[in-house]
C-alpha cells in the first residue's frame, strides 16, 4: 500500500510502498479516507529536537483520520465492516492510576499512532476497536480533523460555558474550531485574538463576536471595553505565545477559568503571585481528548448539527502531495489540513 513515512532518522517524509497491516485480535482494519495534517507532522518532517528523542523510524505517520472498516480480527464486538469510523489515536494502557481513574487522556503509557507506532497516512490502518468510534453519518472529511477538534471541545467543555464571555487566544484551527464550540455550547460573547487578519477572519466566520489583532490592538483593553472592565469568565489559550499566555492572564476575570492548550517552545516566567493567586483564578491543562467523553460530545454536537466545522477546512491534497500541504502550514494562512487518499 501506499503510504507517508518517516523512513530515517533525518529531515524530510518519503511517500513510498509498504506492506498492507493485518488486524490481531481486538483490532480491525481500516480503509483510510480522508487524514488530517497538524503542527505534530511538521515537527516530525522538520525532524526537530522532540522528534529526535521520541521517534524511532521507519514508521507511517499521520494521528488525524477517517475510514471504512474492511477487516475485523477476532474478538472485536460492536463494530462491522463497512462502517465509516475515525479514531482516538492516543493508545492507552488501561490499567495504570489514571486509566483506572477515568482519566486515559493522561495514561502514564500513552502510545500514539504516528508517533510511536505506525499511523494513518496510509491507504489502511489497524487499530484497537476500543479506540473506534462510528462516525453516525458524520462526512469522513469531518472525521479526519476530529482528533484536533476533540482538543477544542475538550479545552472549551470542561469549562462553563453557557453565558460566559469567551477570549479564545490564537486562532490556529483548533482556536477557530474552539469559537464554533463556544458559539454552539451558549456563550454569550466570543471574543477572539490573533496577529494573524486571515486567521481572524476565519474566526468571525465561525461565529466570533468580536475579534482583535494582537498585532496592532491591546487585546486586554479590548477585552476589559467587551466586559464592562470585569474580563472574560473564561480564557482559552491556544497559542503557547508568552505575550499571549500573559495576555490570557490579565484577560481573565477575578474568579475565572484559563485553559491552557497552546504549547510554549521553552520556559515561560509568570507572576505567580499576581497573575493566578490574588486573582482567584483556575488554571486546566488541556491534553488530548478526555475518554472517551469528548468524543461522545463532539459526535452529539456535529450529528445534531449544533456546529459546522467544515470552514477550518481550508486545503485538500492527495497523498503524495504532503510536501505542499506541510508548505501550507509553514505559511500559517492555512486553518485544517486534509489529505484525499482514497
Ligand atoms: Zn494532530
Ligand atoms: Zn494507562
Amino acid at each position: 500500500m501506499q503510504a507517508i513515512v518517516k523512513a530515517k532518522r533525518a529531515p524530510g517524509l518519503t511517500v513510498t510502498t509498504v506492506p498492507k497491516p493485518t488486524p490481531a485480535p481486538g483490532e480491525v482494519l481500516i480503509a483510510v479516507r480522508h487524514a488530517g495534517v497538524c503542527g505534530t507532522d511538521l515537527h516530525i518532517a522538520d525532524w526537530d529536537a522532540w522528534a529526535q528523542g521520541r521517534l524511532k523510524p521507519p514508521l507511517v505517520v499521520g494521528h488525524e483520520f477517517a475510514g471504512e472498516i474492511v477487516a475485523m480480527g477476532d474478538a472485536v464486538a460492536g463494530l462491522t465492516t463497512g462502517q465509516l469510523v475515525t479514531a482516538e489515536g492516543h493508545i492507552v494502557c488501561g490499567h495504570c492510576l489514571q486509566c483506572r481513574t477515568g482519566n486515559g487522556h493522561i495514561c502514564k503509557n500513552t502510545r500514539i499512532i504516528g508517533v510511536d507506532r505506525d499511523g494513518a497516512f496510509a491507504e489502511y490502518i489497524v487499530m484497537p476497536a476500543t479506540n473506534v468510534l462510528p462516525l453516525n453519518g458524520i462526512p469522513t472529511q469531518v472525521g479526519a480533523v476530529m482528533d484536533p477538534m476533540g482538543n477544542a471541545f475538550h479545552t472549551v467543555l470542561t469549562a462553563e460555558i453557557p453565558g460566559s464571555t469567551v477570549l479564545v487566544v490564537g486562532c490556529g484551527p483548533i482556536g477557530c474550531f474552539a469559537v464554533g464550540i463556544a458559539r454552539a455550547a451558549g456563550a454569550a460573547k466570543v471574543i477572539a485574538s490573533d496577529v494573524n487578519a486571515t486567521r481572524l477572519a476565519l474566526a468571525r466566520r465561525m461565529g466570533a463576536h468580536v475579534t482583535v489583532n494582537a498585532a496592532t490592538d491591546d487585546v486586554v483593553r479590548a477585552v476589559l471595553d467587551e466586559t464592562g472592565g470585569e474580563g472574560a469568565d473564561v480564557v482559552c489559550e491556544m497559542s503557547g505565545v508568552p505575550s499571549a499566555l500573559h495576555q490570557a492572564f490579565a484577560a481573565v476575570r477575578l474568579g475565572g477559568r484559563v485553559q491552557l492548550l497552546g504549547l510554549p517552545k521553552g520556559e515561560v516566567a509568570i507572576d505567580f503571585a499576581n497573575e493566578i493567586i490574588f486573582k482567584g483564578i483556575t488554571v486546566y491543562g488541556v491534553i488530548g481528548r478526555r475518554m472517551y467523553d469528548t468524543w461522545h460530545q463532539m459526535r452529539r454536537y456535529l450529528t445534531a448539527g449544533l456546529l459546522d466545522p467544515t470552514p477550518v477546512i481550508t486545503h485538500r491534497f492527495p497523498l503524495n502531495k504532503i510536501d505542499e500541504a506541510l508548505a501550507a502550514i509553514r505559511s500559517g494562512d492555512a486553518g485544517k489540513i486534509i489529505l484525499e487518499i482514497a
